[in-house]
């Protein structure tokens, strides 16, 4: 794994994982493992400060970690089902999961002290990442299924739309909070779901919400550094890349069908 963590003049902004080299078995039967790096833009350290991490830098690092882990541990035979070449709804799994690490005192205590007093992350300022986060979730979340259902809508037209407003008022019916505002449409803007590859995967997001939070609702049952739980993510879901169906891969992992219930208790969502 090569780590690249402060902006330089000649890098892009933003955080990604990628492979220099993907993992295959040669035709000569060499197992060539994969050659994978992480990228941030992290907060430069100074001549009299260390760098110091946001809770959102953590939070970008865990998530391309994740899917560092996904790259790392392939076991195939293939380089087009290798590591996080995996379906779209599927391969944001365990980036996303690891970010459930953020919140978690017992994690954070192993690393996260005051650079000058060595103290430990008190609970108190975790509680309040915690409440940060839930600050606004139900209405962040039905904006997110609103998109993931116009998006669908749009991509299942099988005859043109005459009236694209009415068209999007429908579609997005079902968890709808405010009053239509007359004269705007999404659709004309949604750059993502026309140009930006999620052409009826804009539900993808969420989707990976639901697993993340119930996969993980599986390690806080057992123990977030549980061996045995650790160890069946890994074999039933980062070794094996695309090789076979998600439903599959997560059903071996967690034993049942996800559910939402985790999702909605992360977030604070009760009826
Ligand atoms: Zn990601």
């Amino acid at each position: 794994i090569y780590t690249d963590f402060f902006p330089r003049d000649s890098k892009r902004p933003g955080a990604w994982m990628t492979e220099f080299r993907s993992e295959e078995i040669t035709p000569e039967g060499e197992h060539i493992r994969p050659h994978v790096t992480i990228v941030m833009n992290f907060t430069k350290p100074t001549a009299t400060r260390p760098s110091l991490l946001a809770p959102y830098e953590v939070e970008t690092f865990l998530h391309e970690f994740g899917h560092a882990l996904h790259g790392l541990f392939a076991a195939t035979k293939y380089a087009s089902l290798s590591g996080t070449n995996v379906l779209r709804d599927f391969v944001e799994l365990p980036s996303q999961f690891n970010e459930n690490y953020l919140t978690e005192k017992d994690f954070l205590d192993g690393f996260a002290r005051h650079y000058q007093t060595g103290e430990p992350i008190p609970a108190e300022l975790v509680d309040r990442i915690v409440a940060v986060s839930r600050f606004g979730a139900a209405y962040a979340c039905l904006r997110q299924l609103n998109f993931g259902l116009i998006d669908m809508a749009w991509h299942s037209i099988t005859s043109p739309v005459d009236d694209p407003e009415a068209f999007e008022c429908e579609a997005g019916a079902p968890v709808a909070m405010f009053a239509h505002i007359p004269g705007s449409v999404i659709g004309s803007t949604f750059s993502h779901i026309f140009a930006g590859g999620y052409a009826a995967g804009y539900y993808s997001y969420k989707w990976a919400e639901v697993l993340d939070a119930d996969a993980f609702a599986k390690f806080k049952e057992n123990g977030i550094f549980d061996r045995a739980t650790a160890e069946s993510f890994r074999t039933c879901i980062l070794m094996r890349g695309g090789t076979e169906d998600p439903d599959q891969l997560y059903r071996r992992f967690r034993g049942q069908d996800p559910s939402i219930t985790a999702l909605l208790a992360r977030d604070s969502i009760t009826e």
